[in-house]
């Protein structure tokens, strides 16, 4: 019988880990409330072609204003070119 109890237990812990990571993961580590959607999913515009890429795939350029997203190292080097001429 006793293992019922256990199971609870260990379960109500679980949930209580749960919230308490998700509030120290608002507070900490410098990240703004506006990047918090940042692990989800996420689509962005390839500024050279135009096609829509899942942000973790997409090849990833950082700019002084802040980071930009091609579908192909193509289109990074079509975008370095025009800019830089
Ligand atoms: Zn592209």
């Amino acid at each position: 019988m006793g293992i019922i109890r256990l199971l609870m237990f260990v379960l109500a812990g679980l949930l209580a880990y749960l919230l308490f990571q998700r509030l120290l993961g608002r507070g900490g580590s410098g990240e703004s409330p506006d990047q918090a959607d940042e692990r989800l999913d996420r689509l962005v515009q390839d500024p050279v072609c135009g096609v829509y890429v899942d942000s973790r795939e997409a090849v990833r350029h950082k700019v002084p204003d802040g980071e930009l997203f091609f579908c192909s190292k193509d289109c990074e080097q079509k975008f370095l070119d025009k800019s830089s001429g």
